[in-house]
């Protein structure tokens, strides 16, 4: 196939012997490819806050006579690129204690109506601030799911924030968080009215640092990081992300875990 890559090693071993042996290294290369490309990205991300910050901070500590109002606005900006700093920082270690955690299965019984219930009053802040609603469904029976319950509650509240944030065109919308029973799996929904993505952004989105609009994400004070790290979360409890959206349509977050009595099985 196109773009597959080989290593092909050949060695004499007497006179009428040879060994020859073909290794397939395209899944080697990708994964080497996706550690070059997260370093570079990461250093990148931590770079522009830092230089924003080194830039103002060289002024403050050079000109004495600057005017209050430029002194408070510089410390004002310093503090935001450092805020900014910390949330990626936090989220890049939230990602690779998820990803350390890879193999070992969650232990906990974890209550579907409870973790729903936290992760709306989590989210109830930004829902202020966007004049937007989070409208729950918890269909009835609501079975145990086996999980990590911290874990879980960072999945929802970033895909509850992420509907909050930009599929929430304006005051009054809604946010529709439904779960049910479906099966031997639970499902978590999260949907809004929002203005939707593209089709090739999708298969893209759980990708580190992808953005759609780069610059809405950062005004919104996002890192890229957070469907990252949902996708991470939703593999390590043997779950499926599914992400359906269209321009103009809204998007949906379908989640789907297995049921306590499925893993306990
Ligand atoms: P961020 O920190 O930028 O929010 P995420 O990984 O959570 O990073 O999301 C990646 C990108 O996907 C966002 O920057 C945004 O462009 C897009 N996105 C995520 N959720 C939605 C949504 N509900 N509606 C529209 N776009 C979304």
């Amino acid at each position: 196939a196109p773009g597959r890559r080989f290593r092909l090693t050949v060695r004499p071993l007497s006179p009428s012997l040879t060994f020859v042996r073909l290794t397939d290294q395209t899944a080697v290369r990708a994964a080497e490819q996706m550690r070059v490309d997260f370093v570079a990205n990461a250093s990148h991300e931590l770079r522009t806050p830092l230089a924003t910050i080194t830039g103002y901070a060289e002024t403050l500590a050079e000109d004495g006579e600057l005017p209050p109002e430029l002194r408070r606005r510089f410390g004002q900006a310093i503090h935001d690129e450092a805020r900014r700093m910390l949330r990626i920082v936090s989220d890049l270690m939230s990602l690779s204690r998820i990803e350390a955690d890879r193999f070992v299965a969650p232990q906990e019984e974890v209550d579907p109506a409870e973790l729903a219930r936290l992760a709306a009053d989590h989210v109830r802040p930004l829902e202020e601030q966007r004049g937007c609603t989070v409208h729950m469904t918890l269909a009835e029976p609501l079975p145990a799911i086996t999980g990590d319950f911290a874990q879980l509650l960072q999945l929802l509240d970033n895909l509850l924030s992420n509907a909050l944030r930009y599929g929430c065109p304006g005051p009054g919308c809604e946010v529709a968080l439904t779960l049910r029973a479906e099966g031997d799996q639970l499902l978590i929904e999260v949907a809004d009215q929002g203005e939707g993505m593209a089709a090739r952004h999708l298969p893209r989105l759980t990708e580190r640092f992808y953005r759609v609009d780069e610059s809405r994400s950062r005004d919104a004070g996002g890192t890229g990081l957070g469907l990252a790290i949902v996708k991470h979360i939703v593999e390590r409890h043997r779950g499926t992300l599914e992400i359906a959206s269209a321009p103009g349509r809204g998007s949906r977050f379908s989640v789907r875990l297995p049921l306590a009595a499925v893993t306990k099985a």
